[in-house]
């Protein structure tokens, strides 16, 4: 294992958690379709319940073929464990949710994804759980808004359609200095970026189902524990028989046993060995994703019909120096927003696109469009809208790894034709 760790991260993201030796020699992990698993005397399965053995039981509970992605995410994050799930949001909810009880409160930052925004705004609030939602760049407000009863604080890397970056280990650092642990929707920036348990964050989440698969083909979510956080202090009085249990991975065991087994958010082992296979060219889309979305910012700019372009690869973005830092000169992401004259000018232009395709999702290996105010953002009402930046100006490029000059033909005859 410390052997693999020290590979470099492209070789690691390939052979990490590879077992052919166990495998028959397959360079594929095998798919464990099987909901149940037999037991041959009544003690094995007594003792695999009361943790004394850790075999597989039934699917909701684990899974060999979930476990092998549970210990390449482990890897590629450099934590200590990791549970897959059966969505991005299933993850955010039982990572969330393993820390809340009913009167506690949480701190985020606003640059939220939309599910992970109405979880937290809305949701959350019929079971007397207060977030407490500040700029996700003004750590000065992060730290205001934490009080006794606050048990976490949460991030994205790169907010969901925002663009901003915050400072992950300043914001890590501060939230070690009031006792608290940072977990971090790290879905935009992926390992390849930036491993924020590196950073000193203690709960990193992944939607698997974007950058990670990378075909748009299998949902899936991930949680992983770094391990290090200290969950003995007061203000976890629940934490003690989880730790009494599984030491430095006490979190990630309340995650699963308290969550993920009785909420049932099950990932199915298909859907893990597609994001296994999507994971192995991680490292090249990342690359090519990135090389792309600069080349299309700066293109997008260019046009007299584009009147802002948002992506923090252009100098001039707010979070430019941040990501510089952060992603260690690796890139800025394959996402980014622009804005044109008006709504009507937006659906025009993706009704005139011929290559790029309409729909809800990133991280696809083809070039996706969306106009957020008109679809995810529709039931939402204008305040909460101008808040996270949703105007009816804009559109959301999730650039793909397509030759980058198809897709600046495609956007160029789409705002030829406004
Ligand atoms: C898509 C996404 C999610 C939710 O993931 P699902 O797999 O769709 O449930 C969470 N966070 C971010 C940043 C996302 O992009």
């Amino acid at each position: 294992m410390n052997q693999k760790k020290e590979r470099r991260f492209h070789t690691r993201v390939i052979h990490a958690a590879q077992s052919p030796e166990d495998w028959q020699g397959a360079t594929l992990p095998p798919i464990f379709q099987t909901a149940s698993h037999r037991h041959i005397t009544a003690d094995d399965l007594s003792q695999t319940f009361s943790g004394k053995k850790t075999d597989h039981i039934y699917m909701r509970l684990t899974n060999p073929t979930n476990r092998i992605l549970e210990e390449k995410m482990t890897a590629l994050e450099s934590g200590l464990g990791a549970v897959v799930m059966s969505s991005g949001m299933a993850a955010i909810t039982n990572a969330c949710m393993a820390l809340l009880r009913a009167g506690d409160e949480f701190v985020a930052g606003n640059s939220l994804f939309m599910s992970t925004y109405i979880l937290f705004a809305n949701v959350f609030k019929k079971y007397d759980i207060t977030a407490r939602l500040v700029e996700s760049t003004d750590l000065e407000a992060m730290e205001k808004a934490i009080n006794p009863k606050t048990r976490f604080l949460y991030l994205e890397t790169i907010g969901n359609p925002k663009m901003d970056i915050p400072d992950l280990a300043a914001a890590a650092e501060m939230a070690h200095r009031h006792g608290l642990p940072l977990l971090v929707d790290s879905t935009l920036a992926t390992p390849y970026l930036c491993r924020p348990l590196e950073l000193g964050a203690d709960v990193v989440i992944h939607s698997t189902t974007k950058y990670l698969s990378g075909h748009g083909d299998a949902v899936g979510g991930v949680v992983i524990d770094g391990g290090s956080f200290d969950w003995s202090q007061k203000r976890f009085p629940d934490f003690m028989p989880f730790i009494e249990r599984k030491g430095p991975l006490a979190y990630l065991d309340k995650v699963w046993r308290e969550h993920h087994i009785n909420f049932g958010t099950t990932q199915a082992p298909w859907h893990s060995y597609l994001t296994m296979i999507g994971l192995d060219t991680l490292a090249l889309r990342m690359e090519r994703h990135m090389e792309n979305t600069i080349q299309v910012a700066r293109y997008l700019r260019a046009r007299p019909e584009v009147l802002w372009v948002n992506y923090p690869g252009l100098e001039d973005h707010p979070s430019h120096d941040m990501a510089r830092n952060l992603f260690k000169e690796k890139g800025f992401g394959g996402m980014l927003t622009f804005g044109l004259k008006d709504q009507d000018a937006c659906f025009k232009l993706i009704d005139s696109l011929r290559l790029i395709y309409h729909l809800a999702n990133l991280g696809d290996c083809k070039t996706l469009v969306i106009h957020p105010y008109s679809s995810q953002y529709v039931a939402f009402d204008e305040p909460t809208r101008e808040k996270l930046s949703i105007t009816p100006d804009m559109i959301r490029l999730s650039v793909g790894i397509e030759a980058q000059e198809d897709i600046c033909e495609d956007l160029g005859q789409a705002l030829d034709s406004l």
